[in-house]
């Protein structure tokens, strides 16, 4: 969701004028988007602020702006803290950050504005996309849930809801200009509907968006186990683009901590979802979110945790030692665990998941994939000869270099080696076809959405590097 913002703050510089600093070249302005949710991150944060202090010495006329989770948490303290910030702003108004770099520049002082509900859906703002293949689409933002480890309700307040038509129309002008692949985003996209009284409207949105001429692959990111319905399981089913991967949050195999957590569902209710999934799509790639060292946890639920790892046979799993959150019910709790105890569990759940791991994708060997190409997914593909993208149900697959191949292309190949966590191809492609997307790959385009008039995107290359204006976003 961040990743997204930042693609919406790029578009909305770009349309006041900002361009682009040229790599190396010092910025005029640079704007952090910052999480919340990462151990440290304010840590980091002020850590890497600091660099900006002779910079902006240097540069009386430098503007940086901080935005994001952690300034809607931290608000005022950051400009007490680094004095050098221009502009604090937060998630409910990221589209006032034009306004208040001017305001600032203008006044001659610091601007903080932090709202306390969303102003605007920061979809209707102009996006400038990252790639030319894939695109976010967000449906709602903020979250409805109380999970005791979690900051995101107070920093991303309560669900809001796109209308259907509009979450469309961003598809579609998306899949105008070459796009194969959308992501559906959402805190949890199976509450998707609540704001307007539809519980079915997700498993609708996929259907709906199922039916888009020319749209290959349909993932999203996350549902939530309390939410996830039989719907939804046969909407995914039965649209052929939706991808057969899934990604199901479990946090903890015990349901005394799930009950901690204010998580409302149990071990049961969790691998009964995993059941019904695997029995309409065998060939489902299922993987999660686990957390390490909850306050409280003793042996017996970490092994709890460890028995519905075995048993879920995730494809792969995001592993998290647990690490106090300020602000958040968890942080309070008596039973916060000593780090080695923490590190030690932490070091036995991955050990059980990569073996998940490594069978899942040998039993891929021998089978064809078919693979979006993508663009930096294979950080020893020069070394290698190889080129990388991902499967259809989401695993990466490195595969020989083929002359002619762009990112964006799809080619189909046959696996021949596997490790945890990644696949191999290594024998000569299968096929090879040339997109839209893969043109504009090569030729460095990139789409832009324009936000408010949906429908109506422009395309073409990030508007040219000047020496003034420039700006960065971290
Ligand atoms: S459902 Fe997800 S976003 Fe919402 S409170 Fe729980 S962990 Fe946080």
């Amino acid at each position: 969701m961040n990743v997204h913002d930042s693609e919406r703050l790029a578009g909305m510089l770009e349309d006041a004028g900002y361009t682009p600093a040229p790599d190396g070249a010092a910025p005029d302005l640079v704007v952090f988007n910052t999480c919340a949710v990462r151990e440290n991150a304010d840590n980091k944060l002020y850590g890497t602020l600091g660099h900006m202090r002779p910079l902006k010495t240097a540069n009386p006329d430098m503007q940086v702006a901080v935005g994001g989770c952690l300034a809607q948490k931290d608000r005022s303290t950051i400009v007490e803290r680094a004095p050098w910030v221009d502009v604090v702003f937060g998630t409910h108004n990221i589209g006032s950050l034009p306004t208040l770099l001017e305001r600032a520049r203008h006044n001659n002082e610091a601007q903080v504005e932090i709202l306390e509900s969303l102003e605007t859906f920061p979809s209707t703002l102009p996006a400038r996309r990252d790639s030319a293949y894939s695109g976010w689409v967000s449906i709602s933002v903020g979250c409805n849930n109380t999970c005791t480890f979690c900051i995101v309700p107070s920093l991303r307040g309560k669900e809001k809801d796109r209308r259907p038509g509009d979450v469309l129309a961003e598809v579609q002008a998306l899949v105008d200009e070459g796009v194969l692949e959308v992501t559906l985003l959402g805190q949890n996209v199976n509450s998707y509907g609540v704001e307007f009284g539809d519980r079915l409207a997700f498993g609708k949105l996929l259907r709906s968006a199922g039916q888009i001429d020319g749209l290959e692959r349909i993932r999203f990111t996350s549902p939530h186990p309390k939410d996830f319905t039989d719907d939804v399981i046969a909407a995914m089913a039965e649209t052929p683009a939706v991808c057969h991967q899934l990604h199901m949050p479990l946090q903890s195999g015990s349901d005394r901590l799930l009950k901690e957590m204010r998580r409302s569902y149990r071990t049961d209710k969790y691998l009964g979802i995993l059941d019904k999934v695997r029995a309409a799509m065998p060939d489902a790639a299922i993987t999660t979110d686990i957390i390490v060292g909850f306050p409280g946890e003793t042996e017996e639920d970490f092994q709890g945790t460890l028995d519905v790892v075995r048993e879920a046979r995730f494809a792969s799993a995001f592993t998290f030692q647990y690490s106090k959150r300020p602000g958040t019910p968890a942080a309070e709790m008596d039973g916060q665990l000593p780090k080695e105890v923490v590190q030690e569990r932490f070091d036995r759940l991955i050990a059980v998941q990569e073996e998940n791991s490594l069978a899942g994708n040998q039993a891929q060997v021998g089978r064809e994939v078919e693979v979006l190409v993508a663009h930096g997914e294979g950080r020893r593909d020069g070394e290698t000869q190889r080129m990388s993208g991902r499967a259809r149900d989401g695993r990466l697959v490195h595969f020989a270099a083929t002359p002619g191949v762009r990112a964006g292309d799809v080619v189909n190949t046959v696996v021949t080696y596997a490790a945890p966590h990644y696949l191999v191809a290594d024998g000569a492609i299968v096929a090879h076809r040339r997109t839209r997307a893969g043109d504009n790959t090569e030729a460095g385009l990139r789409p832009k959405t324009s936000g408010v008039s949906l429908g109506l995107p422009s395309f073409g290359t990030p508007a040219p590097l000047a020496p003034a204006g420039g700006c960065a976003i971290q």
